[in-house]
């Protein structure tokens, strides 16, 4: 017999649930595998040693085997658990929009470095200031990027003009900026001020997974936060259609093998 194929990997842990009497089901989100579905046996009896090693939103050194549908996990070790962020309800609540997007975006057996690199960047900014919001806008159109979703930001999507200060709009659904000239039907249009856009700029230039440092205003805060909340939501719902309708049909060629 075949001895059971087995890898080693880092990962963050995005989310778990209870599985039978012990288990754990974890989704997890690795740094050369992409996303990971996995169980951990037993690790929920007190003797078990992956006890305190699995808490959601913590980075993990994993030996996992391979198994039919979902691989096993049989070794973990914490290198860090962002402690000062799960300290108060603002960390934990951004830390677990972060895993959520990962989760929502992320691809089984896709590995994006970037995007691990990312995650694991923003933890770090959200716990060394759980109040602050930026850090999440950042997060949201560095991961567009990473996900090969970016929004245009220089010229116009339609007619391909370059943005002329102050006479251009956004659509989340056309994929970025207009000029005032074009305006599909179909698009969902809003405003955005300059001063957002160059916001939006500086996140796209930056050459680190490190938020820049900058203070932004209140209502320019809001602005990004609606600007970015709409794109979010118009591909996370076509992923999540495009995920499960996918799951759905790998299930259905499994069961029919
Ligand atoms: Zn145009």
């Amino acid at each position: 017999m075949a001895p059971p194929r087995t890898y080693r990997t880092e990962a963050l842990t995005l989310r778990r649930s209870t599985l039978g009497e012990a288990d754990l089901l974890l989704t997890l989100y690795s740094k050369d595998r992409g996303k990971i579905r996995a169980v951990a046996k037993g690790a929920r009896r007190s003797t078990s040693k992956l006890v305190g090693h699995l808490e959601p939103l913590t980075r993990v050194q994993l030996s996992l085997s391979m198994g039919r549908s979902l691989d096993i996990i049989t070794q973990a070790q914490v290198l860090s658990n962002f402690a000062p962020l799960k300290e108060n309800l603002a960390g934990i609540t951004k830390g677990l929009y972060v895993a959520e997007l990962v989760d929502g975006f992320g691809s089984e057996a896709q590995s994006n470095p970037a995007v691990y690199d990312l995650a694991l960047g923003t933890l770090d900014a959200i716990a060394k200031d759980p109040e602050s919001e930026l850090p999440l806008r950042f997060f949201e159109l560095r991961l567009l990027n990473a996900s090969g979703l970016m929004p245009e930001l220089y010229e116009c999507v339609e007619c391909r003009r370059p943005v002329a200060p102050g006479s251009h709009r956004f659509s989340p659904n056309v994929g970025g900026i207009l000029c005032l000239d074009c305006g599909p039907s179909e698009a969902q249009i809003r405003p955005i001020s300059l001063r957002a856009l160059k916001v939006l700029r500086l996140f796209h230039r930056a050459s680190t997974s490190k938020t820049p440092s900058i203070s932004v205003a209140p209502a320019l805060a809001q602005e990004l936060k609606t600007l970015l909340a709409s794109t979010i939501s118009f591909w996370l719902e076509k992923e999540i259609r495009s995920n499960s309708l996918m799951e759905h049909l790998q299930r259905d060629t499994k069961s029919a093998v």
